[in-house]
């Protein structure tokens, strides 16, 4: 009998092997060094044990194992339909803001330099202008998102204060962070009013005392209270703020600057409205509908808006270079009037139904049998309820083996594809894919799913 030992190559050897020498050369020798080492430790082991080494042949084992080592963060697919999906990272970008974000990053510029004096400028400066042209508001600044645009605003103008919030607006955003605990790190005292359900503009007005300094309003955008419910008109709380001297800050979270009505959506608060309404203060996020990278703004008069820029939190929220120059470029967008036709998530909210039916057809083809096109709904946010979302035209795919087994096989696909499953159907929705990317799916769809017509694809389908 042979020795098993024999059998097994050095580490110098292993790494010479023309299957492991590109993995250096991509990854860094020694991070490949090292699972070469552990997967001949293994095998060694495994003779110790058994008396003869594992039958896949070391060298495969270490290029499965260096998939590890592809860069973590990775393009995906996404076919849920929902268009501003956090978890998926939000708003795909417009090719003039990947433009200017490339150019910022690529070289120098006048970030923060003056160049007509070539004194020291202000990175506040190139999104100010805008901002103002667009929302309507005398001043504007924006920093790294709206969770921290919020606690600069309290912190900047309720420290030591009390500020006013409806008990139905108390909201959690997310991955566990709460708008009660962000704001409590202001330094401000929350004091809740009304009931879950049902707040008036009264409820706030009997709260105020003399340590008062601000109303808050926040969006709830990611769940409704529906039925027997009423909150305060914004112009109202508008009025009482004005009345007894304090702020209104309005969190209306996705930040509308188009209506969303002509697109057959649940209306969201635009940005407009809100200051036209007298809010001192607006906050919205970048990356959601406005669809520009990730950011915090703040839009409202000028006296909060340069206490908030003074503010030392200012400095440790402040954006980076290349998200200037791709929330300056997202906005020039909405300057010119264009932004359903060039920002990425208002093409998807406004394409056609029919265009969606047909690519949503291409895809059933794809897929084969046991898949169809049916009716469904397109969702702005994760949190919108069944039945609010805009109407599409959805992929659905049942399978012998169930949904799960199908999704799991999407997401190991390279580009990962990431679907909704419902009521054990797979659904797949064209509006959040970017029709370049439909032959990847399609190509997916005919290796994964077209196993009953081909016989070479039935070995596939157990590769799971
Ligand atoms: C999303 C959201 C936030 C948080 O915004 P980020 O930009 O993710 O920090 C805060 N408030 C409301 C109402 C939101 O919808």
């Amino acid at each position: 009998m042979t020795n098993p030992y024999r059998s097994l190559p050095s580490v110098e050897r292993l790494l010479a092997d023309e299957l492991i020498a590109p993995l250096a050369a991509r990854h860094g020798h020694n991070a490949v060094v090292e699972i070469a080492r552990t997967v001949l430790d293994e095998y060694r082991g495994e003779v110790e044990r058994t008396g003869s080494a594992p039958a896949q042949p070391p060298a495969e084992a270490v290029v499965e194992r260096a998939h590890a080592l592809r860069r973590s963060l990775r393009r995906a697919i996404n076919v849920t339909g929902i268009v501003i999906h956090t978890n998926l990272g939000r708003a795909p970008l417009s090719e003039a803001a990947i433009e200017a974000m490339a150019e910022a990053g690529r070289g120098y510029s006048n970030l923060e330099f003056d160049l007509e004096s070539g004194e020291r400028g202000s990175r506040y400066s190139h999104l100010g202008g805008l901002l103002r042209r667009i929302t309507g508001a005398e001043a504007a600044i924006a920093v790294n998102n709206n969770a921290s645009a919020l606690l600069l605003a309290l912190s900047a103008l309720a420290q030591g204060g009390e500020v006013l919030i409806s008990r139905g607006q108390m909201v959690e955003i997310g991955g566990g962070f709460r708008i009660p605990d962000v704001m409590r790190q202001s330094g401000a005292t929350l004091v809740e009013v009304g009931t879950t359900n049902r707040t008036y503009t009264r409820d706030y007005a009997e709260a105020i005392t003399e340590r008062t300094v601000a109303l808050l309003r926040v969006h709830s955008s990611n769940f409704r209270v529906v039925g027997f419910t009423e909150s305060a008109p914004l112009s109202e709380l508008g009025s009482l703020a004005r009345e007894r001297r304090l702020l209104l800050l309005d969190d209306i979270g996705s930040g509308a600057l188009l209506d969303t009505r002509p697109y057959g959506m649940f209306e969201e608060p635009m940005v407009q409205d809100s200051v036209v309404a007298g809010a001192d203060v607006v906050l919205f996020s970048g990356d959601k509908l406005v669809g520009g990278p990730q950011a915090g703004i703040a839009a409202g008069k000028s006296d909060p808006i340069e206490a908030m820029q003074r503010h030392p939190l200012a400095r440790a929220m402040r954006m980076d270079k290349s998200s200037i120059a791709g929330l300056a470029a997202t906005l020039e967008h909405y300057a010119r009037g264009e932004a359903p036709e060039t920002v990425p998530v208002w093409r998807m909210i406004a394409a056609p139904l029919d265009k969606l039916r047909r690519r949503a057809g291409k895809w059933a083809r794809a897929a084969g049998e046991g898949a169809e096109v049916v009716a469904g709904r397109s969702m702005i946010g994760g949190g919108t309820l069944p039945g609010e979302g805009q109407e599409s035209a959805l992929c659905s795919i049942a399978t012998d083996e169930g949904p799960t087994a199908l999704a799991a096989a999407l997401r190991a696909n390279d580009p990962p594809i990431v679907a909704r499953i419902e009521r054990d159907r797979l659904l797949l929705d064209p509006r959040t894919v970017d029709p370049t990317e439909d032959r990847a799916v399609e190509a997916a769809l005919r290796a994964l799913c077209a196993t009953d017509s081909t016989p070479e694809g039935a070995g596939d389908s157990t590769e799971r």
